[in-house]
């Protein structure tokens, strides 16, 4: 079942790739394992796919505390406070969810202590969503960067978003391409930061996402079948 989905997806990533000429080689696929257990998530992995995403520090600490398969990948994706940095920087190999200077600032002191720098992508909400974190204009998001840039601990790949929950595909798209020229803008005013990573697109929306650049899609739901919270 889970062979059959994750072999679906890629074929999806590929056809989208393939209507905008991209190598589908160039869209990394994140299977977001929140509110499945561990064992899903073994059984994903031995069909091959393996970067995993996680949006609860909780639950990063419940399902990967222990030693994983080697080559497992695991990154944050949801929204990290401040107070909860010091538990989750051994645990994950990036954090895709960083929406402000002062979480930065945490992450690189306490990656610096065990000794590693940390990859970030930088979260951008691109649909003025209020229930959705993220910079909220860029602004605040150079800001942020002026003094990201200086800090040790962690390294900058790129820029994440969410998109519309609501809305229609209009919507998503300009989301996401809006998104996408927050790339060009960054490359070209911190040349020497890397921000080749643009993380966006889930179940609903990942073709879309695609075509509109994505490097890495995030996707739960269709891999996973649908969560039951608890
Ligand atoms: C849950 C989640 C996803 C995946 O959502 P699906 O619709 O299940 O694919 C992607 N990104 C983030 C940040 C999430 O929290």
């Amino acid at each position: 079942m889970v062979q059959k989905r994750l072999e679906e997806t890629l074929g999806e990533i590929e056809r989208a790739a393939a209507s905008i000429g991209r190598a589908p080689s160039s869209i990394q696929l994140m299977a977001v394992s929140k509110t499945h257990p561990y064992e899903e998530i073994l059984e994903l992995f031995g069909c091959g796919q393996f970067l995993f995403g996680e949006n609860r520090v909780q639950e990063v600490v419940e399902k990967f505390s222990s030693p994983r398969p080697e080559g497992m990948r695991v990154h944050l994706i949801g929204h990290l406070q401040s107070n909860k940095v010091k538990k989750i920087v051994g645990l994950v190999d990036a954090i895709d969810s960083v929406d402000s200077l002062k979480v930065a600032s945490k992450i690189s002191e306490a990656s610096l202590a065990l000794n590693k720098r940390m990859p970030i992508l930088l979260q951008y909400n691109t649909s003025e969503e209020d229930s959705k974190s993220g910079f909220e204009n860029e602004a605040s998001l150079y800001e942020a960067l002026d003094s990201i840039a200086q800090l040790q601990g962690v390294t900058v790949r790129g820029l994440m978003t969410i998109g519309p929950l609501h809305g229609g595909e209009e919507e998503t798209r300009k989301a996401f391409s809006l998104l996408r020229a927050l790339q060009d803008s960054c490359i070209s005013r911190y040349p020497h930061l890397d921000f080749s990573t643009l993380s966006m697109g889930m179940s609903g929306d990942f073709p879309l996402a695609i075509r509109e650049g994505a490097t890495m899609v995030r996707v739960g739901t269709r891999l996973f079948g649908k969560r039951e919270y608890l």
